[in-house]
């Protein structure tokens, strides 16, 4: 039985998710109301920094919230220990300390207080129960762990891994294990559902794409990196299902879910606030591509108020079809390392199939790398054996989907290296 404050947390989440757009920024500014004004008391970094919107008869003057400063991923390199709260109110419970990845490639230590993260597990249980995720049912997770139990051939089982289900069982196997030994781990504990990055399961379901017995899944989910529209396809088309995916970071928690009927985030408005701003930090207009700035409303133990957590997107402008009220990302782009830049300045978010590149290169996996404006790099691991492979037909192409003349070349290479973040990226850009 899950506890009481689990129960009631739930229960506030479904009625939440239906509040008109005016009640939920009242349900937001009163946690700000709570965040703010610790982090001022209880940092030496938001002492001062949050003075706009702190007045100092204790009311708060939310016109000038924008004049809040952006707070940067350098900044919690640089200031860890002034952002760190000098106490918590009990609430807040224990602080665990940990590293995020990001896919910036520069990793940041941060402190989660278990309020945090207990907000974040409902968030997620109560997406499960959007999608009808069977609480009974053996769920398998392929992820970056240390663990020295997660690993082949059996892997590290875990009860009660869902907040409100003690007896919901997971095995989490470590991404040590090679694609051979995943496949036949999957094969042999056949669970019902499947939990990895996008690109461990967009590599599974092209090596089910010719066997005879694929696996099969109730329901695949994706979390931890972007999920492209091609890794979205190449999915489906080898198992059989749409992945369910999930948006959020180590330091900040859960921001993001798939709606089940359309397919597009909601935003979890009752955990963090979503703001989209231009360059300058200019709030932009739904529709238009932003950087995406949080604050997350439970981050005591380290506040983060304003953060850039370093990815771009779009918000929607229509309620969605659903009935939630909750905000939808339009689309979710991902990094600026992600992005191709033209020597004119246009930004262009790759949208290159996997399909397309493998017809003319053929290969087990590929990245392509913006070495300068005009010059991007094909990297790719051979397929076996003599292949017959169209560089004229790849450069039209990669021409053709970054809008843009670039000079093409083509490297084999031994593997792929992941991010520092020991995340694959299709596209990287070594510009800045
Ligand atoms: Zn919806």
């Amino acid at each position: 039985m899950p506890g009481p404050e689990v129960t009631a947390f739930l229960n506030a989440l479904n009625e939440t998710e239906h509040l008109a757009p005016e009640r939920m920024l009242a349900y937001q500014r009163r946690l700000l109301a709570r965040l703010l004004p610790h982090a001022a008391r209880e940092t030496g970094f938001y002492r001062d920094r949050l003075s706009p919107v702190l007045r100092n008869d204790g009311t708060f003057d939310w016109e000038r919230w924008n004049e809040i400063p952006i707070l940067m991923r350098s900044d919690l390199q640089d200031s860890f220990d002034q952002l760190v709260a000098r106490n918590l109110p009990k609430s807040a419970g224990g602080v665990n300390e940990d590293v995020s990845s990001g896919s910036t490639g520069s990793a940041v230590r941060h402190l989660n207080a278990d309020l945090q993260n207990f907000a974040t597990a409902c968030c997620n249980e109560r997406f499960f129960a959007w999608h009808g995720i069977d609480p009974g049912a053996l769920y398998a997770r392929i992820r970056i762990t240390d663990h020295p139990d997660a690993v082949w051939p059996n892997g590290r089982r875990l009860e009660g891994w869902r907040i409100a289900y003690d007896r919901s069982v997971a095995i989490d196997l470590s991404t040590m294990a090679t694609m051979d030994q995943q496949i036949e781990w999957l094969e042999r504990i056949r669970p019902r559902y499947l939990m990895t990055y996008p690109s461990i399961l967009r590599t599974i379901a092209s090596e089910m794409a010719g066997r005879q017995k694929p696996l099969r899944f109730d329901a695949v989910l994706s979390f931890g990196e972007m999920l492209t529209e091609d890794a979205r396809r190449t999915i489906e088309d080898g198992l059989g299902v749409h992945p369910l995916d999930r948006y959020g970071t180590g330091e900040v928690g859960h921001i993001s879910a798939v709606c089940p009927q359309h397919l597009k985030h909601h935003i979890s408005s009752e955990l963090v606030l979503v703001e989209i701003v231009d360059e300058q930090g200019q709030e932009v207009p739904a529709g238009t591509e932003g950087r995406v700035i949080v604050t997350p409303f439970y981050s005591l133990a380290m506040p983060l108020i304003r953060y850039d957590i370093g990815d771009y997107a779009v918000l929607s402008g229509e309620p969605c079809s659903c009935g939630r009220s909750l905000p939808v990302f339009e689309r979710i782009l991902g990094r600026s390392r992600n992005v191709f830049r033209s020597a004119d300045g246009r930004r262009i978010w790759p949208a290159i199939l996997s399909s397309e590149i493998g017809r003319h290169l053929p290969n087990r996996q590929f990245q392509i790398v913006q070495l300068d404006f005009d010059h991007v790099e094909i990297r790719y691991v051979p397929m076996p054996g003599e292949q017959t492979s169209n560089v004229a037909g790849l450069t039209a192409y990669v021409r053709e989907r970054l809008q843009s003349e670039v000079k093409l070349s083509v490297q084999p290479v031994d593997a792929i290296e992941r991010s520092a973040g020991g995340k694959y990226e299709d596209f990287k850009s070594m510009l800045d």
